[in-house]
């Protein structure tokens, strides 16, 4: 069976088709400039492939709420020509199928309880630190969407005394973690890009601080059995002891579990080699024919 796979990013849509174990049996990437551009070259990507349904995850805010009149939008993004658009809508023009919807991070999250290093897990978070900073929560099997959805990547946390970095966030300044722990806030803090600051230890020791900050309050509030991080930033593996480490200082003894006492098996990094936000697309296609 054909399942179709969308992944929509802000900088790029991810098409794909794949199986029903997950497999991805073609793929392609398409640059995401306006919708009048980029919409019709995802519609012609699903044209020849005879889906039974599709899975989207999306950059947001989206309305992911079936009952209400705006389902299937991205909502209040600031990204031009993408600010209330209908982006279900724009495909159910076209292709008669079911279709999933859902957060890019939730769907990243799906994909690695489906098939990745976590399958099988039911309360888990996926937080990707990346271009933005954003988690997916799952909670008793379900994806988490509640009032909205959840926006981890904007929790509040406290700036370091000696960071006197303003922050990127147009909203909380250098109040939240993705004003100051996102690629760019890395990359405008240093001076150089994230990628070329590899091997400068305070870089990634800060960072790990506000990271850990953010970890904290999701294991408080949340009560995960696994937290996994994803996203570029990621990619420098470093970032995992500094992190368990500051995670377990700030928690002080007093969440007491086991699964905390094995912080390596409890922060852990993506498991399926960045295609775990196309792969959830593909459960979400599969749940949506359920
Ligand atoms: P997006 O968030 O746009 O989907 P990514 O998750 O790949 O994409 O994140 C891109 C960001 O991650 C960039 O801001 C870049 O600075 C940062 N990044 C990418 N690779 C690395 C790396 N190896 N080390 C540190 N930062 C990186
Ligand atoms: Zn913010």
């Amino acid at each position: 069976m054909i399942l179709g796979a969308l992944e929509a990013g802000g900088t790029k849509m991810v098409c794909a088709i794949g199986d029903e174990t997950g497999r991805i049996l073609d793929q392609t990437s398409i640059p995401t400039t306006i919708p009048e551009e980029t919409m019709p070259l995802i519609i012609d990507y699903f044209m020849d492939k005879d889906v039974k349904a599709l899975g989207v995850a999306s950059f947001g805010p989206i309305d992911p709420d079936p009952t209400s009149e705006t389902y299937g939008y991205i909502t209040s993004t600031p990204k031009p020509g993408w600010t209330n658009y209908n982006i279900l809508g724009e495909l159910k023009k076209t292709y008669d199928v079911p279709m999933g919807f859902d957060t890019d991070v939730n769907g990243s999250l799906l994909g690695e309880v489906t098939w990745g290093s976590s399958k099988g897990l039911t309360d888990a978070v996926y937080i990707t630190i990346g271009t933005g900073i954003g988690g997916g929560v799952m909670s008793g099997g379900n994806l988490v969407h509640g009032m909205l959805h959840p926006e981890l990547g904007h929790m509040l946390i406290i700036p370091r005394a000696n960071d006197h970095y303003a922050g990127r966030c147009p909203f909380h300044g250098n109040n939240c973690l993705e004003g100051m722990a996102s690629g760019p806030a890395i990359g405008e803090r240093w001076g150089r890009p994230a990628k070329e600051l590899a091997g400068q230890k305070e870089v990634w020791e800060l960072e790990a601080d506000y990271v850990a900050q953010a970890l904290t309050n999701v294991i408080l509030t949340l009560s995960p059995k696994r937290i996994i991080l994803g996203g570029g930033v990621m990619h420098q593996e470093v970032l995992f002891p500094l992190i368990r480490t500051r995670v377990k200082e700030c928690l002080n003894g007093y969440v007491r579990t086991s699964l905390l006492d094995d912080l390596d098996n409890y922060v852990v990094p993506a498991s399926l080699n960045d295609d775990q936000g196309i792969m959830g697309c593909i459960k979400l296609a599969l749940n949506a024919l359920e």
